[in-house]
């Protein structure tokens, strides 16, 4: 397919989205701002040569990675400056979340020069909406450290927080992790989310006794890995019988709607499930 007519891209760095697996995962923004940037700076310039090859896209391309930050970051500054529009992608996923990219921002935002993000996929978000946990209020942890003594000290800071948590974990430390995040945490309802937007997706759900326990002794699952941790006290529903009795006090006083509205919030209880069981108490017999 020819490549169409590149659109003059605005000057100031892009902060570009790109897909966490399925291709197909890309804005028409993202697209446009790649071919039309006078510089793409990425974290590994073969893994995004394939992308821009996937659509056409000639593109000219800069490594930009912890690795080299101290002496490339300077140098797209002074591009910036000379007011070239410049895309930052990582590998996958959003820039600069768990990627590199922050002091760039930091030093544009200091220096003036304008910055846009151009939001897409981004793994955490992906795994947080597919956990059904609570995602009023999340705390992204990136990575846990990979020892074992340093992770639980790192797991105790957060066993406090009134948020779900996601973290990202290599498969390999999959099953110790879980082990840690049980020990630390307790009876906590979680989800391990894996190859996220590719064929093989999957999201196990489960408290996390039961996930550390299923992964155990397995040998480590392919693919790329993220852990949803729900809030403390986040309560399991509660049983029929339970819901029956605090349903008899309410309608006591209390229309059917009004009850099952006040017993579905104190039991955590789907609303639709009480509303039915207060019907069915509220019926003369
Ligand atoms: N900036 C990226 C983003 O916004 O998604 C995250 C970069 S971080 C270096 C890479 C980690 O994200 C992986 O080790 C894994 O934990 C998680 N990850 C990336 N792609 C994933 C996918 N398709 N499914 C599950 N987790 C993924």
């Amino acid at each position: 397919m020819p490549e169409p007519p590149a659109r003059p891209i605005p000057p100031g760095l892009h902060l570009v989205s790109t897909p966490i697996g399925n291709l197909r995962d890309i804005t028409l923004r993202a697209l446009d701002t790649l071919r039309g940037a006078d510089l793409i700076a990425c974290e590994d310039t073969r893994v995004t040569r394939k992308l821009l090859t996937a659509y056409g896209i000639q593109g000219r391309l800069a490594a930009y990675h912890d690795h080299n930050a101290a002496r490339a970051g300077p140098a797209l500054i002074a591009r910036l400056e000379a007011g070239e529009a410049v895309a930052l992608v990582s590998d996958a996923g959003t820039p600069l979340i768990s990627d590199p990219g922050f002091r760039l921002v930091g030093e544009a935002v200091a220096r003036g020069i304008p910055v846009t993000a151009l939001p897409g996929p981004s793994a955490p978000l992906a795994a947080l909406v597919l956990s059904g946990l609570p995602t009023d209020r999340f705390h992204f942890a990136g990575f846990a450290p990979p020892r074992p003594a340093a992770r639980r000290t790192f797991l105790r800071a957060l066993a406090d927080m009134d948020a779900t948590l996601v973290l990202l974990e290599s498969p390999r430390r999959l099953a110790a992790a879980l082990a840690d995040m049980n020990a630390v945490f307790g009876p906590r309802q979680a989800a391990v989310a894996r190859e996220l937007t590719k064929l093989h997706e999957e999201v196990v759900h489960g408290d996390l006794a039961s996930l550390a326990a299923g992964y155990a002794g397995e040998s480590p699952p392919r693919g790329e890995i993220v852990i949803v941790i729900g809030p403390p006290g986040m309560a399991e529903p509660a049983g029929d019988a339970e819901i029956d009795a605090r349903l008899g006090e309410a309608l006591a006083t209390m229309s059917v709607r009004d009850a099952a509205a006040l017993v579905a919030e104190a039991t955590n209880a789907p609303r639709r499930r009480v509303y039915r069981r207060a019907l069915a108490l509220a019926r003369p017999a």
